[in-house]
């Protein structure tokens, strides 16, 4: 199992730091967004892929809402993002 994601994030959060205003060292969380935990096996390394949706909702009588509505879900990669090796 490769490291890429942990290695590749340790990389961004050097420059993500650097260019930071001012602030509280100990209050910086840099992190994958889309990072799952899974219940079985290697915990490390496993992402997900982010899936927008957006849609104007219609009423009962077909007049549109004013606020388009905006949702989401998300799809677990197999392989790595960075080097390709497969996910266990
Ligand atoms: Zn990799």
């Amino acid at each position: 199992m490769c490291n890429c994601m942990n290695d590749t994030l340790e990389i961004a959060q050097q420059h993500i730091k650097k260019d930071l205003p001012k602030h509280d060292p100990a209050s910086v969380k840099i992190e994958w967004a889309g990072k799952i935990f899974r219940l079985e096996g290697n915990q490390n390394n496993n992402v997900v892929l982010p899936i927008d949706i957006r849609y104007r909702a219609l009423k009962n009588d077909d007049t549109p809402y004013k606020n388009i509505t905006r949702t989401g879900t998300s799809m677990a990669m197999n392989y790595c993002p960075f080097c390709g090796e497969k996910f266990e």
